[in-house]
């Protein structure tokens, strides 16, 4: 069983499938029972996304436009979240 240190380390490796199979599925498994590291891992998806779109050029990355893109789309998928859970669907 992993770590969450090792899950952390390799979490990127693993989403450059650079991960070996049988690794894959160790993480795998830790992240279907460690929500903290699944965030984590969605997380990190998500900066990767922005810093890919947005660090064309490496001498000029805005640390501070990617942070804040960052936390858009975080809010953005929270808000996501909420919509699932919204009651009014009932009746
Ligand atoms: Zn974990």
């Amino acid at each position: 069983m992993l770590s969450c240190k090792q899950v952390a380390t390799l979490a990127s490796q693993y989403l450059d499938k650079d991960t070996g199979t049988l690794l894959t599925w160790k993480i795998r498994l830790h992240l279907m029972m460690c929500a903290n590291c699944r965030r984590f891992v969605r997380h990190l998806k998500i900066t990767r996304a922005v810093t890919k779109h947005i660090a064309i050029n490496d001498n000029t990355v805005d640390t501070e436009a990617i942070w804040s893109r960052l936390q858009e789309k975080i809010q953005r998928e929270k808000n996501k979240d909420n919509h699932n859970h919204n009651p009014e669907n009932g009746r």
